[in-house]
């Protein structure tokens, strides 16, 4: 994990520019506040994001839908086999079967999703067309890798050997139980507004390494790993995603923004909500990291993790394409 620190220290939070503009109104010159909107923006879990908030970049730039960008940019470490948590190349299951979840949500409040999704490369592309073109939601395992082939995605081995060599290694010693540390998970999770002012948001993972066969996290889950409201902003989520899933995190973080709250504070209130319930439930908050970014109708960004170690990447006119650590709540 110490690869993902090394980064630049930012502000997480950025803020919209106040212009006030001259108003000509019945012959007087009088003056109103404008906020403008921070706009095309894209931002996205962990140090990958940086890849993908560029593919997603070269569609905000010319325009295109908020939607299309985030598909484009999580494409990028789904395709990628060096990255190893996310699409082809992530580690598999415990019996060695890699399996994806991914979900995608427009301004519109379309939502498409797959879970236990085993070999197609892009499972974002997949729930995509679970949104577009069925009257459902949610497609899972079996029915959902046969969509997939009937929508003419190609069957591939997603296992790289690198992975099932780590695999391997992990069976010799640990009892064959999951495992849940925060070095072994990482999900790519992007949320973006485009030139016209509307949200979109994907999440696509692995999912966490060696989990048992047939385990789902949050990250297909709308409300839980990925939740827009084009009217109010957008998050997601990575880390240990039954914590996410307890708290429907994502979506908790929208609401939070409903209420006034920055992107950032959004954020912290929800891993602050997490840590209740894991000290309720007698957990040990070191055991699990929790992340979440978070944009508003502004253009504002913010995010928020349990530990340290968790960087998000943000895209926009005004600074680039940067890589932020994220403020976080365990200290010491
Ligand atoms: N949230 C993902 C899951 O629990 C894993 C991750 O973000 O690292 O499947």
């Amino acid at each position: 994990m110490k690869n993902r620190r090394t980064f630049l220290k930012l502000s997480a939070l950025s803020t919209a520019a106040i212009a006030i503009k001259p108003l000509q109104s019945l012959g007087k010159t009088s003056f109103i506040y404008n906020t403008k909107t921070n706009k095309p923006i894209v931002l996205s879990t962990w140090r990958f994001g940086l890849e993908a908030n560029a593919a997603a970049w070269e569609v905000l730039k010319t325009g295109g839908r908020s939607l299309d960008a985030v598909e484009a940019g999580v494409r990028v470490p789904e395709g990628d086999p060096a990255e190893r948590s996310v699409g082809y190349g992530g580690r598999p299951d415990r019996d060695g079967r890699v399996t994806l979840d991914a979900c995608i949500m427009d301004e519109f409040s379309n939502i498409g999703s797959v879970a236990c999704l085993e070999y197609i490369k892009h499972p974002i592309s997949v729930a995509r067309a679970v949104m577009e073109k069925t009257p459902h939601v949610m497609l899972v395992g079996e029915g959902a890798l046969q969509f997939a082939l009937a929508q003419g995605f190609r069957k591939e081995n997603l296992l790289v050997e690198e992975s099932e060599k780590e695999w391997k290694e992990w069976l010799k010693t640990t009892q064959y139980k999951p495992l849940a540390n925060i070095e072994n998970h990482d999900t790519i999770g992007m949320v973006a507004m485009d030139a016209n002012g509307n949200l979109s948001g994907a999440c696509t993972t692995s999912g966490m390494a060696f989990k048992m066969h047939g385990r789902v996290g949050d990250s297909p889950i709308i409300g839980a790993g990925l939740y827009v409201d084009n009217e109010v902003g957008a998050a997601t989520a990575t880390g240990q995603g039954e914590e996410v899933i307890r708290t429907a995190g994502s979506y908790l973080v929208v609401e939070l923004m409903r209420q006034g709250k920055t992107p950032e504070t959004a954020c912290k209130e929800a891993v602050e909500r997490i840590v209740k319930l894991q000290q309720r439930r007698n957990k040990n908050l070191k055991d699990i990291q929790i992340g979440f970014i978070a944009l508003n109708k502004q253009g504002q960004y913010g995010a928020y993790c349990l530990q340290s170690g968790f960087n998000y990447a943000v895209y926009d006119t005004q600074g680039g394409n940067r890589l932020l650590d994220a403020a976080y709540y365990l200290k010491g």
